[in-house]
C-alpha cells in the first residue's frame, strides 16, 4: 500500500524511513514532474512518500565555528539567495535557476539529490568542496557533493538515510560563471561553466574549473588543476589548458542541443576564463 507520511520531527522522519522504502519529497519541483501522468490525473507514485518540507528544524542557515556555513535540508532557494551568510557565487548561480516561483518551493537539497547533469547548484558545490550530511537512526555521515552524485539520478544515499544539511566551505577566490540555455528564465542548462582562481604577485595560487551539463556528472579534475598552480599568470598557456580539458568534456546530443555545440561552447567559456586570468584583470 502506498502511504503518505508527514512527520512532525526529524526523529519521526528517520523512524519512518528506517521501516519504509519511501520517496523523500522536499519542494516537489522535480519529483512531481517526474511522477506527472496527465492533466487532471493524480501523480503516479509507485512507493510511499515521506514529506520533509514541514520539518522546521531543518530550515536554517548558520555560521559554524570552523568558518563553514550550514544550510538545513529544507531551506528553499529563495532563502539561500537572500542570506548574508551564503557566499555570493552560490547566489549568482541560484538567480539563474528556474524562476522566482520555482525557487520559492525548490531546495538545494533536492537539486543535489535529483542528480541531474543539468542540476545547476551542483557545479559551485563541487568546485568549492561542499559536502552533504546524511542522517539515519544509526547516526550521521558526511559525503562530499562530488562523491555523492554518482551519475544520472544516482546518488550515494542509502534507503534509510535523509540529507539533513549541506555544508559550504567559503573560499577566497575570484569566480567566472556562465550558464548557457535557450532563454533567460526557466531554461534547462545546455552547458555551464564555473572557473575560480586566486593570484598573488602574478603567481596562480589556486586554480579550479568545473563544467555542468557536459557529462553524466559535474566535470572537475584535480590533476589538471594542480598542473596550473604555482605558475606565473602571465605565462599561462591557454591552448595547453584547453587541450587538457577537451577530452574530459564529453557531452551528449539531446533535444536541447548537440554534442558538438556543447563541446565548442564549453571550450570557448574556458578560453574566456583563462584570458581573464592571464590578463590579471581581476587580481
Ligand atoms: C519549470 C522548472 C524549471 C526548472 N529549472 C531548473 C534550472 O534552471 N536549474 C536546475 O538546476 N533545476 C531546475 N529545475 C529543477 C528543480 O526545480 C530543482 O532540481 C530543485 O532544486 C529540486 O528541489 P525540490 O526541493 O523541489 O526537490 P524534490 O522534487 O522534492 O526532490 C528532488 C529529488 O531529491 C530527493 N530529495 C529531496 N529532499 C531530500 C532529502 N532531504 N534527502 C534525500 N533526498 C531528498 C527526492 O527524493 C528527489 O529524488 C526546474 C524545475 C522546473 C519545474
Amino acid at each position: 500500500m502506498i502511504r503518505h507520511f508527514v512527520p512532525a520531527s526529524l526523529e519521526e522522519a528517520l523512524r519512518i524511513i528506517n521501516k519504509n522504502n519511501c520517496y523523500i519529497m522536499s519542494g516537489g519541483t522535480d519529483l512531481m514532474v517526474q511522477k506527472h501522468v496527465s492533466t487532471g490525473l493524480l501523480p503516479n507514485f509507485d512507493r510511499s512518500v515521506l514529506y520533509v518540507m514541514g520539518l522546521k528544524e531543518l530550515d536554517y542557515i548558520k555560521n559554524e565555528s570552523d568558518g563553514s556555513v550550514s544550510i538545513g535540508a529544507t531551506t528553499r532557494f529563495v532563502d539561500i539567495e537572500k542570506s548574508e551568510l551564503v557566499p555570493e557565487i552560490y547566489k549568482k548561480v541560484i538567480r539563474e535557476i528556474a524562476s522566482p516561483n520555482i525557487r520559492n518551493m525548490a531546495t538545494m537539497t533536492g537539486n543535489i539529490a535529483n542528480a541531474s547533469p543539468a542540476g545547476d547548484s551542483i557545479v559551485p558545490l563541487v568546485l568549492n568542496d561542499a559536502y552533504v550530511v546524511l542522517s539515519s537512526l544509526n547516526g550521521e555521515r558526511k559525503v562530499p557533493v562530488k562523491d555523492f552524485v554518482l551519475g544520472v539520478r544516482k546518488t550515494d544515499r542509502k534507503n534509510e538515510e535523509i540529507i539533513t544539511k549541506i555544508v559550504l566551505l567559503p573560499q577566497n577566490l575570484k569566480y567566472f560563471y556562465r550558464k548557457v540555455g535557450s532563454r533567460k528564465a526557466e531554461s534547462i542548462t545546455k552547458v555551464s561553466f564555473l572557473g575560480a582562481y586566486r593570484i598573488e604577485n602574478n603567481i596562480i595560487k589556486d586554480f579550479r574549473v568545473a563544467f555542468g551539463s557536459v557529462s553524466i556528472k559535474v566535470v572537475r579534475n584535480l590533476e589538471v588543476e594542480n598542473k596550473y598552480k604555482n605558475i606565473k599568470a602571465s605565462e599561462l598557456n591557454i591552448d595547453e589548458v584547453i587541450k587538457d580539458y577537451s577530452p574530459l568534456v564529453t557531452p551528449i546530443t539531446d533535444q536541447r542541443s548537440n554534442k558538438e555545440y556543447r563541446h565548442k561552447v564549453a571550450m570557448n567559456l574556458l578560453r574566456k576564463f583563462l584570458e581573464e586570468i592571464k590578463g590579471g584583470q581581476n587580481e
